[in-house]
């Protein structure tokens, strides 16, 4: 069996609610036995998950985003490694809470919960929300100055058009659009930075 050790992990802050996705490798334990998965968000950078290397197994952490209580569940190592997709569900509610995984099926089991999540709150949830939350979180970025274009200009323009945030290269006019959608959430939540023109 060949084994990729690149994985990524997925869950819920039980802080802020952000869906947040991570990435873990095999590096990410040279030296220790136990890392923390943080979530992402500004202002937020809550501790959320710990997963710790155990002789042959790794155990997860989880503090729950629907319970509340704190979770815990070993996998043998070469399952956490090779599995395309383990989903851990809170044991009261029975709601997915953690995944682990290839980007592609966290990514996935990432918006199945994003759709059940927002579900209840379809009638009030709409579009002008999520484009709300994603314009604070570019604003956020911006402000760490993480916004920038491939010419390397860091004058950048957020503005909305149509319903899509559009950022804009005040030196080469380079635009960046960007829609509101469930992916373009999870990709700004997780965003380190963005360029203008990738
Ligand atoms: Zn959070
Ligand atoms: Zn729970
Ligand atoms: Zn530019």
């Amino acid at each position: 069996m060949i084994i990729n050790y690149d994985r990524s992990a997925g869950f819920i802050c039980p802080f802020c609610s952000s869906i947040v996705k991570r990435k873990i490798n095999a590096f990410s334990f040279s030296g220790k036995n136990e890392i923390t998965l943080t979530c992402p968000t500004r202002g937020c950078r809550e501790e959320c998950v710990t997963i710790t290397k155990r002789p042959s197994k790794f155990r997860i952490s989880v503090e729950c985003p629907i319970c509340g209580d704190d979770h815990s569940v070993m996998y043998q190592s070469e399952a956490f490694w090779s599995k395309e997709l383990i989903t851990y569900k809170c044991p009261s509610s029975g709601e997915s809470i953690f995944h682990c995984g290839t980007d592609k099926s966290v990514r996935n089991a990432l918006q199945k919960t994003i759709a059940e999540y927002s579900a209840p709150y379809d009638a009030s949830r709409s579009d002008a929300d999520m484009i709300a939350q994603m314009l604070d979180i570019v604003h956020e970025i911006k402000d760490e100055d993480k916004i920038s274009c491939q010419c390397g200009s860091h004058n950048i323009l957020i503005r909305l058009s149509d319903n899509n945030i559009l950022l804009t290269c005040g030196r080469c006019k380079r635009v960046r659009v960007i829609e509101p959608t469930d992916q373009n959430l999870i990709m700004l939540i997780n965003a380190e930075s963005i360029v203008i023109g990738n």
